[in-house]
């Protein structure tokens, strides 16, 4: 199967690309553990990355659900990004893709350019929940790489997102992404409220 069509994607322009990273398919891998993904890690250009649910309990409120996966690393962007403004791909050259279809991320080999259009051919859900099976193994490696518990990482990485917020530093996001994102500040902010506080901690002291 290779639905590459180099000559559309040129005239497009890549969007696709510009607006975040593809995210590897559990499928991508012949075996997947921890010495893997901190071979690709080493490459600079793969993130450990979520995808994030929000789900409401009578008894709790509101909470988010993080689901870790692999994908291929925004610019500016470090290894473990677990929660930021999505930004172009940084594996975007002016000749396209700098992956082969080989080694290419499973989302966009299995994406399919369109005129009007692009799709994908598989069932976004289902490929997410196969990562299920792989969180403790991604925890143990972001723990590994940082020296934080994924939690731990999590707040930091919204005290930036808030801190970035606060000082009109997102230039970067495309309109659908900041709206995205905005409307789940609202949530943030009930669920987080401790580091809303310290973003503006943070930027006080500047
Ligand atoms: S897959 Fe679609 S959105 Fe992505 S670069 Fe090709 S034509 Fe553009
Ligand atoms: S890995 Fe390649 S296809 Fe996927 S977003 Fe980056 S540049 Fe585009």
């Amino acid at each position: 199967m290779n639905y590459e069509n180099k000559v559309m994607c040129k005239e497009c322009g890549g969007k696709c690309c510009l607006n975040c990273g593809c995210t590897y398919m559990v499928s991508d891998f012949r075996v997947l553990n921890k010495e893997v993904v901190h071979n690709l890690l080493n490459t600079q250009r793969v993130s450990i990355s979520s995808s994030q649910f929000l789900m409401e309990s009578i008894i709790k409120g509101y909470k988010f659900h993080y689901i870790f996966q692999l994908r291929a690393r925004n610019i500016d962007r470090g290894e473990i990004d677990l929660f930021s403004f999505t930004n172009t791909c940084a594996s975007l050259t002016s000749n396209g893709c700098y992956f082969d279809l080989k080694h290419r991320p499973g989302c966009g080999v299995h994406l399919i350019p369109d005129k009007d259009d692009c799709y994908v051919d598989y069932d976004s859900n289902e490929e997410l929940f196969k990562w299920f099976n792989y969180q403790n193994m991604l925890k143990e490696v972001i723990y590994e790489r940082t020296g934080m518990t994924s939690d731990e990482v999590i707040k930091e990485d919204i005290i930036k997102a808030y801190y970035d917020i606060l000082n009109d530093n997102y230039e970067c996001l495309s309109k659908a992404n900041a709206e995205d994102m905005m409307s789940m500040l609202c949530y943030l902010k009930d669920i987080y409220p401790e580091c809303l506080d310290e973003a503006y901690k943070r930027g006080r002291k500047k």
